[in-house]
């Protein structure tokens, strides 16, 4: 028997996400993963360091009770309105395998998830692995969604099981209004998700959406404005009947103990978080005007990054200067990305040295 023939043919012929790189290089200055620039609050590291000793041999809270309580009082909810996931990638996966039938075998159209295109990469990747179709959507000119009038001639399925919706979107950095979503949500029969990984950046949040529609649900993580990419805390908000389900399906011990830990002390410490989006919001609108005025096209952005068209050479072409010159950028393949650069917004120092690169290439 070869090896490779012990694998499910769904897997073997899987494409896998492609994380964005890590680097190796020294100095390199990381503008590839919407990682904050700044360090999480003094007190969750003093938290932390803390809770790092004997009991690291115990099991965690396996329901993540004391932060999914300080979550509650955050969000004017339930606890049981609530999940915590090892990251919100955990909670995409989980919504797929609760709420998608796997292609074999369905009724027809139970086997669906659904997004708008380009939205979060990895969503064509989770239909992938759960073996269910995938109906990618396209946003309009802007990035904006589509008059619901039109969301149908374009092919939106209203009566999809599974909607995931990035919003603010990535990577386009484009926000979407509440009552946009919320006429959306209100007109499709399914679940939609609202996958608001940079909502701390933008003016509104549609986080009101998940308590009071059903079929809503809202996923947050403490990545991005939490700094906390490091400690893997993602949760969903929504009607208690469909966290149950979740709740179902999850590994026992699916949140460590150390990122709870570090989760609770984050709320402990909202204003210093609203300082450092501050920063970054002031950052990203210097930057913007300055890539503006060297003929850059920029997309309006509501979150830590920016998505902009560069002038003279194609966006792969930058993609290699600035690596050659120690940044990184995420650049993505697909037609309708193909010719922008995904920047996250760094430090003001380490953004000037992203804009002195462009100047120094620019051939005018
Ligand atoms: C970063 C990101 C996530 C995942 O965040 P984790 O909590 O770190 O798993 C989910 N959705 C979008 C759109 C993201 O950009």
């Amino acid at each position: 028997m070869k090896v490779a023939s012990y694998i499910r043919p769904l897997v073997a012929n899987l494409d896998g996400y492609v994380p964005g790189e890590q680097p190796k290089v020294k100095d390199l200055i990381k503008l590839n993963t919407n990682e904050n620039p700044y360090p999480p609050s003094p007190g969750v590291i003093s938290a932390i360091r803390k809770a790092t000793d004997s009991r690291l041999r115990l099991y965690p809270n396996p329901t993540c009770e004391p932060l999914r309580n300080r979550l509650a009082k955050y969000h004017r909810c339930h606890p049981e309105q609530i999940l915590v996931g090892n990251g919100s990638d955990e909670i995409l996966a989980l919504v797929l395998k609760a709420f998608v039938e796997p292609s074999a075998g369905s009724v027809v159209n139970k086997d669906v998830i659904q997004y708008f295109t380009p939205s979060y990469s990895l969503y064509p990747v989770l239909a992938s692995i759960h073996g269910c179709r995938a109906n990618p959507v396209a946003l309009g000119k802007s990035f904006e969604i589509p008059a619901l009038s039109q969301l149908k001639r374009r092919g939106w399925n209203f009566s999809a099981p599974l909607s995931l919706v990035t919003t603010p979107n990535a990577p386009s950095g484009t926000a979407y209004t509440t009552s946009t979503l919320e006429q959306l949500c209100r007109k499709q029969k399914g679940i939609i998700l609202l996958d608001e990984a940079y909502g701390d950046f933008a003016q509104e949040n549609a986080m009101e959406l998940a308590l009071k529609i059903p079929n809503v649900l809202v996923a947050r993580t403490f990545s991005k404005a939490f700094s906390l990419c490091f400690q893997r805390i993602g949760y969903c908000v929504g009607d208690v009947q469909l966290i149950q389900a979740l709740d179902k399906i999850r590994d026992s011990y699916n949140v460590n103990g150390l990122g709870q830990i570090a989760a609770e002390a984050t709320l402990d410490d909202i204003n210093y978080y609203h300082k450092t989006w501050k920063r970054i919001i002031d950052t990203r609108e210097g930057f913007t005007s300055a890539l503006r005025a060297l003929k850059f096209e920029v997309a309006p952005s509501q979150t830590n990054f920016i998505f902009a068209k560069p002038p003279d050479k194609p966006a792969k072409q930058w993609l290699q200067i600035l690596k050659d010159n120690k940044i990184l950028v995420r650049w993505f393949p697909y037609p309708e990305t193909k010719d922008y650069l995904r920047i996250t917004i760094g430090t003001e120092a380490q953004m000037k040295s992203c804009l002195k690169v462009f100047k120094a290439f620019l051939n005018q």
